[in-house]
């Protein structure tokens, strides 16, 4: 291979255009020698040399100027090279070629490759130490549930739980004494109702923590070798989600929605590939073990290369809807008092949240097996959310649906603004849905899309107010004119 001090270039004015013939007419005894050498490496190949920018071969182009690397270039191309340069030529002292600075010119092969690596590496570490947990910077629990409160309306159980389980959960990590205490991993299992803020909980808690998050439906996941994910393909994503970072992914958080769905099918009498197996298959992954997963993919193949997980520390969150499990408590609880005391506790329970009294045996009796509720230790239920706490979720929230067509409106310099009635109106239309909070953002997008369309037509419109009649569609909202017309700036 040739190296640097032996480059044979075609020699090149001081304007950098090539001097034509200068090797046919020049009797130069390098050039001899340079020719000789050609000969020999044509006959070595058996192919034809071809320009390394625009893929001409030498027959067509003319002759090559042959650089380090085996790398030829047609006189066109070096031209064009040089004329693109303007006043960088000066890279080109050839007794001093910077072969650096070529990259970007149609030269990738000439990156100098190890000053790049370093500072990309500098950088991972940098960012490594940054993305490190530690017990300085781990707020504690009510900062936690302080965070999350900017965020997420009402669910004070809920999220009162998961800060101290999270707080803990990562003290342990952070200071390694999972093995000397052995305390048991404190998965988390969330129960409550659809819409009502599970996954938007656990997005916003990784998201304050700066923790990596994986989040799946276990109705995808089957046994392996059956059609569909995995269970192992949970940490794959989870992987990915890390940016392929080992060390940052055995530290994340894993969701496992719809946990109630690969509940025990009763009276199944084929093999329940998506059910109980699902909940085995995932026995491993909740209390710890090493898993061989594959880098860049979600599933093992050749062609892939692996990697090994430790899930030891990594947090399993799983949550689900879990129907028709009030009534297996309400059931178990009525039954053990009207054993004590008579019926009178039938209406206090009907009146109260009754999730909150869920026991091992309910979830068992609903067709969750014994290894995998008792691999998840910490219960945290959430209840369903009221007109009230609709409204609030409309307007409180750091980045709350209203907020946010609020902005948009004001970068118009328009008024936005929602009567209280309008605020009911759509509460009331969500809770019809019974998809919880989800179904607030359907809504105002549905009215607000003529909103958008018609405000920036005029430029007169300074407010416009949302009233009730307009939600309902029985007319239209409140529009009120700028005292002084003010030119928008795309009207100047
Ligand atoms: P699920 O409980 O079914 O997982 P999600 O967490 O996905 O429901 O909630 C759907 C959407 O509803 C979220 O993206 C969020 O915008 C909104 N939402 C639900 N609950 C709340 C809440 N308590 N506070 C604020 N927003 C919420």
């Amino acid at each position: 291979m040739p190296n640097n001090d032996d480059l044979d270039f075609k020699e090149v004015d001081e304007d950098g255009n090539m001097i034509e013939d200068a090797s046919s007419d020049s009797t130069d005894d390098n050039n001899k020698d340079d020719k000789k050498d050609d000969k020999k490496d044509d006959k070595r190949d058996g192919y034809e040399r071809y320009c390394y920018l625009c893929r001409r071969p030498e027959s067509e182009c003319g002759t090559l100027i042959r650089m380090p690397n085996d790398i030829n270039i047609c006189q066109n191309c070096m031209q064009k090279t040089f004329d693109g340069l303007g006043d960088r030529l000066q890279i080109f002292d050839m007794n001093n070629l910077d072969l650096s600075k070529l990259s970007g010119m149609g030269m990738p092969r000439f990156q100098e490759v190890k000053p790049k690596k370093k500072a990309k590496e500098a950088k991972k570490d940098e960012k490594a130490d940054k993305d490190k947990l530690d017990l300085e910077h781990l707020p504690a629990p009510h900062k936690i549930k302080a965070l999350l409160d900017e965020y997420v309306i009402g669910q004070d159980y809920a999220k009162k739980v998961l800060s101290v389980a999270v707080y803990n959960h990562y003290k342990r990590v952070i200071t390694n004494t999972m093995e000397d205490i052995e305390i048991d991993k404190s998965n988390i299992l969330m129960i409550g109702p659809t819409g009502c803020g599970k996954t938007y909980l656990v997005k916003t808690l990784a998201r304050l923590l700066d923790v990596p998050l994986a989040i799946t439906d276990a109705t995808t996941l089957t046994e392996a070798g059956y059609i569909g994910d995995d269970v192992e393909s949970v940490i794959s994503k989870l992987l990915a989600n890390a940016d392929n970072d080992v060390e940052k992914a055995e530290r994340g958080i894993v969701f496992i929605d719809e946990i109630d769905k690969i509940a025990k099918k009763s009276n199944s009498k084929s093999r329940d590939v998506s059910g109980e197996a699902v909940q085995q298959g995932l026995l491993k992954l909740l209390e710890g073990s090493e898993i061989e997963v594959p880098v860049g993919a979600s599933s093992k193949n050749a062609m892939v290369p692996l990697t090994n997980i430790d899930t030891t520390n990594i947090l399993f969150i799983c949550g689900g809807a879990f129907p028709d499990l009030e009534d297996i408590i309400k059931k178990r609880l009525l039954k053990s008092s009207t054993m004590g005391f008579g019926s009178d506790l039938k209406d206090q329970y009907d009146k109260e949240d009754v999730l909150k009294e869920v026991s091992l045996e309910d979830l068992r009796e609903f067709g969750m097996i014994p290894e995998f509720v008792g691999r998840l230790p910490i219960i945290c239920t959430l209840s369903h959310l009221d007109k009230e706490a609709f409204i609030r979720i409309l307007k409180e929230p750091k980045n709350a649906i209203l907020k946010q067509y609020q902005k948009l409106l004001a970068l118009d310099e328009v008024d936005l603004s929602f009567d209280d009635s309008a605020l009911e109106a759509i509460a009331e239309q969500a809770m019809e849905k019974k998809t919880g909070a989800r179904a607030l953002r359907a809504i105002i997008e549905k009215f607000m899309l003529d909103i958008m369309y018609q405000i920036p037509r005029d430029d007169n419109i300074g407010r416009v107010t949302i009233n009730r009649d307009y939600i309902e569609g029985k007319g239209v909202p409140m529009i009120e004119l700028r005292t002084t017309a003010v030119p928008r700036i795309d009207a100047q």
